[in-house]
């Protein structure tokens, strides 16, 4: 009996499931391919390819689901208020703390915890936590190879539009 560690890992029977959000598409559909040694166009676990997908959607993967979730979470920062009470910014630290138990791609989240105990979220104003944010995904950025964003131009990106007036 094949066995899923809800890292990322995979191996073993067709029955199994993978962890589509621990890993890009391309990768998790090798995966599935893999394991159920067919073509792309065959049939899925019995089930005829309809090509539904195309109308209904997916599950997300791994890039899909971080590139929206950072879209949240930058917005959420974005309309964070410049002098919060105490209770959004006890709230605020509740959501982090949650969402970094909660995120289902595992092993990402498991070293956003890490982060977090180095890296604190800083919720004193939007500026702080958006900055803090911002930190905190260029360091998946560099882990991943990417470029680095400029912290300065982040209010630019996800709040009040480019200067020069592309987003308008
Ligand atoms: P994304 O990184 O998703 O960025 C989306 C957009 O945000 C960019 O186009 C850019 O306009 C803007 N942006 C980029 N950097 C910043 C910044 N620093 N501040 C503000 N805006 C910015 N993937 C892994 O493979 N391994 C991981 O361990 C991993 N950990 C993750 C942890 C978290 C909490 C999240 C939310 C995602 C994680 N991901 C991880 C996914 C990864 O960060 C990317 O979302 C994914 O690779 C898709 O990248 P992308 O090129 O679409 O751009």
């Amino acid at each position: 009996m094949a066995t899923f560690s809800g890292h990322g890992e995979y191996g073993g029977s067709a029955r199994q499931k993978s962890c589509r959000t621990c890993v890009d598409f391309k990768t998790w559909s090798k995966q599935q391919k893999d394991a159920m040694n067919m073509s792309p166009q065959g049939r899925t676990n019995g089930i005829p390819n309809t090509g539904k997908a195309k109308d209904h959607g997916c599950p997300l993967d791994k890039d899909e689901l971080g590139n929206a979730t950072w879209a949240v979470l930058h917005t959420i920062a974005a309309k964070y208020p410049d002098q919060p009470s105490n209770k959004e910014k006890e709230g605020m630290k509740q959501f982090v703390s949650l969402f970094s138990q909660f995120y289902p791609c595992e092993h990402c989240a498991e070293d956003f915890r890490k982060d977090l105990e180095v890296h604190p979220p800083r919720i004193t104003s939007h500026r702080d936590f958006s900055q803090w944010l911002c930190e905190m995904h260029n360091r998946v950025n560099k882990k991943l190879g990417k470029p680095i964003f400029d912290c300065k131009l982040v209010d630019e990106r996800w709040r009040d539009g480019w200067r020069d007036g592309s987003c308008d």
